[in-house]
């Protein structure tokens, strides 16, 4: 049993409730409860966001790609960097990563991760033995941790649109239809081993890495789970698409694929008024990478009109360069104000924009990942985190003013508890495998970095 002097329930802030978690379940909410001496007692206690888009191995590049270097650095020698650190990568170093990243996921305040998962083979393109080899690593990953996994095996056939091979870099990611088929077969019978509350999903990685033929062959295979894609990420993709099927790349999906609320495209960027109003209507769950879009220079997402077309949307760390639940909120809201010469964008009509961009990103976030989560309410999944109200930053704020000041003026060590459902992997503010995965990360990257 939880007790939390306050927490946010779907009607507002509530004090003292008793939540009671049973099977990774929510199985009963006490409002005016008094605590009981067994209890885990915490001072405010939300619905646990679940980061939407993550590419675990990019985490250990991060502070490599910041250095200026003779001519225009952009996404795309960015994306050559990665290819050759990527090379390298091992089994054992891919798994050693994904734990660390996921642990200070868990830190920061999310329960769960979709993992956009796109190294398959071995350096070269050959498969392993056992062809999902890399996805059982990110499953160890996920166990280790206890985080909520929606793992998404991503289908990358070409090297750019119009059906383009492979460049030496892609390899490791390639499959065809066929051979993707068994990779995600065998991925589902290895994550029956895992909690219940995990999933398997597709992510056709992007209309520059399939076909309208294979996407229409791949699309049935998600079999209700989630289906994510990248799209609209840079206006150079935006024109190669458009180029090869003359349509913009939201407008080709719109005219030609069943695009619903169980997919996710990623970024979403670059997309023309009518695109934002009729992706929105969909009920597709926009998915936002603030600090990587803005690491990377993509630009920003085109936040006003998404929400006055009532989108849903939710939040990915993409390149794990920076993992901060807050940090990603706060970089959301000022790049459209930077873009708008404006305050206080993100929120429709009046009223809080850290608890609108909380709120919103719980729900879209766990609708994105195929998760009953995002609010705290009998039968869901127990995604929750606490937050220490006494910090600083917080402690002489009025209810209504606390997710603003979580996402605007805390640090992400206000974060004492986290639990992914009911898994309670965050005490304290610390990880209680913290050590374990630390030392794994420090053998991975020094050999990672020893062969680069
Ligand atoms: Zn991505």
């Amino acid at each position: 049993m939880i007790f939390a002097e306050l927490a946010l329930l779907p009607e507002g802030w509530v004090k003292q409730v008793r939540i009671s978690v049973a099977d990774g379940h929510i199985t009963g909410v006490d409002k005016a409860a008094a605590p009981q001496p067994t209890d885990t007692r915490v001072s405010a206690l939300l619905p646990a966001l679940s980061n939407l888009h993550s590419h675990t191995f990019q985490r250990a590049m991060a502070g490599m790609t910041e250095h200026r270097i003779a001519g225009r650095d952009s996404f795309w020698t960015w994306r050559d960097l990665m290819y050759r650190f990527m090379d390298r990568l091992t089994p054992e170093q891919m798994e050693a990563i994904a734990a660390l990243v996921f642990m200070e996921m868990q830190e920061t305040g999310f329960a769960a991760v979709g993992e956009f998962h796109y190294v398959h083979h071995q350096t070269g393109g050959g498969t392993y033995a056992n062809i999902a080899e890399l996805s059982n690593r990110i499953f160890a990953a996920a166990s280790l941790t206890g985080i909520g996994l929606t793992h998404l095996p991503v289908l990358y056939s070409y090297g750019g649109v119009g059906q383009q091979p492979l460049s030496t870099g892609q390899l490791r990611f390639g499959n065809t239809v066929d051979s993707f088929a068994a990779l995600l077969e065998a991925a589902r019978a290895a994550a029956l081993a895992l909690p219940a509350d995990t999933r398997v999903g597709i992510a056709p990685h992007s209309l520059r890495a399939t076909c309208p033929a294979d996407l229409a062959r791949v699309l049935p295979l998600a079999a209700g789970n989630p289906i994510h894609i990248h799209v609209a990420e840079q206006p150079k993709e935006v024109a190669d698409v458009t180029a090869w099927l003359g349509a913009r790349p939201v407008e080709w999906l719109l005219a030609n694929t069943p695009i619903g609320a169980d997919w996710c495209p990623i970024h979403a960027t670059h997309m023309t008024g009518q695109e934002t109003a009729a992706l929105a209507k969909s009920g597709a769950v926009a998915g936002l990478c603030p600090i990587t879009e803005a690491n990377l220079g993509d630009g920003p997402f085109n936040g006003p009109e998404w929400l006055a077309a009532n989108g849903a949307f939710g939040i990915g760390s993409d390149s794990n360069v920076r993992i901060s639940l807050t940090e990603e909120l706060r970089t959301l809201e000022y790049s459209q104000r930077l873009r708008d010469i404006a305050r206080n964008v993100m929120v429709p009509a009046e009223g809080s924009v850290g608890q609108f961009l909380y709120v919103g990103a719980a729900r879209g976030g766990a609708q994105a990942l195929g998760r009953n989560a995002g609010q705290i309410a009998v039968g869901t999944l127990a995604d929750l985190t606490a937050i220490d109200l006494s910090h600083p930053s917080l402690c002489a704020l009025h209810p209504d003013h606390i997710l603003d000041g979580l996402a605007f003026a805390a640090p992400d060590t206000v974060v004492t508890d986290l639990w992914s459902a009911g898994r309670h992997q965050v005490k304290q503010g610390r990880h209680i495998h913290r050590e374990q995965i630390i030392a794994g990360w420090r053998t991975a990257v020094k050999g990672l970095i020893d062969a680069v």
